[in-house]
């Protein structure tokens, strides 16, 4: 049965999207079955997997409705990988529409139960809110990964992450559990992040994973060409990053409860 976490951080920017795709491609090359879950109106995962959101006929947002089923819904992303289950700008009304609905906050967690025999890991690609979205994603996952930057802030606005996933665990979902922080863009020049990098391992422990994502132009570059960096550039610092990423990932949910 595929084992579900969610990508999330309430912050825009911080690297998200770059590490779904990348941690899914990842996964991919050393022989895992993975699903991208778009949970983003903004598409980012989509088509930073290749996939043309505005070309998609049937997105999340179906599935989201019970309108269509995942497997009528997925796309295949081929030179990455994997399939995405992909988000459009009209996602952004699910968000109102589902608040009318019964079982609101656990419709993904539905669909992606019926998938579970079909893949190795579902990854879920959050918005940048704790909003009825990000608690679906939330709702249907085993654990969240957190990534972070090193910045003086990074650790005030964990609290709100935290508290959230206690309550949802504590209400709605007993599954839920933080997986870990995944330090990304990483510049180890900078003292300040250096700071921070120690901070948080003080703070957090074995919760902090040991895969560091250095800050690396070719991570940034890859989604104008439809393709995670791993995929892209297999030989930059970035996508060997990712690769060790998504090894130490497999090892962790090894020793998972
Ligand atoms: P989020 O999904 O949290 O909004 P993104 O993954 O879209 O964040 O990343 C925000 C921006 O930072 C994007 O332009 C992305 O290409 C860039 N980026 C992400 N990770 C890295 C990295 N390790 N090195 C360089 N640029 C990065
Ligand atoms: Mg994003």
């Amino acid at each position: 049965m595929a084992k579900i976490f969610c990508i999330a951080n309430q912050k825009g920017g911080v690297g998200k999207t770059t590490t779904t795709v990348n941690l899914a491609a990842g996964l991919a090359q050393i022989g895992q079955r993975v699903l991208v879950v778009d949970l983003d109106p903004q598409g980012n995962a989509t088509m930073g997997s290749g996939i043309d959101k505005r070309k998609l006929e049937l997105t999340v947002y179906d599935v989201l409705l019970e309108s269509a089923s995942l497997p009528e819904a997925k796309a295949r992303a081929e030179k990455a990988g994997y399939d995405v289950l992909g988000a459009n700008r009209e996602l952004a009304g699910a968000e109102v529409e589902l608040v009318e609905l019964e079982r609101r906050e656990a419709r993904l967690k539905a669909a992606l139960a019926a998938a579970g025999p079909d893949y190795d890991f579902i990854l879920i690609d959050c918005p940048p809110s704790l909003s009825m979205l990000t608690l679906n994603g939330l709702c249907s996952a085993h654990g969240v990964i957190v990534p972070m930057q090193c910045e003086y802030f990074a650790l005030e606005g964990l609290t709100d992450l935290v508290n959230t996933i206690k309550q949802i665990h504590a209400n709605l979902n007993p599954d839920l559990q933080i997986i870990g922080l995944l330090r990304v863009m990483f510049d180890p020049r900078i003292t300040l992040q250096q700071q921070v990098s120690d901070q948080l391992k003080a703070h957090f422990g074995d919760k902090v994973f040991d895969t560091v994502i250095p800050r690396n132009v070719r991570l940034a570059e890859a989604p104008s060409y439809g393709l995670p960096g791993v995929v892209f550039d297999p030989s930059s610092k970035g996508a060997q990053a990712f690769l060790d990423f998504a090894k130490e990932m497999v090892k962790r949910i090894g020793t998972m409860r």
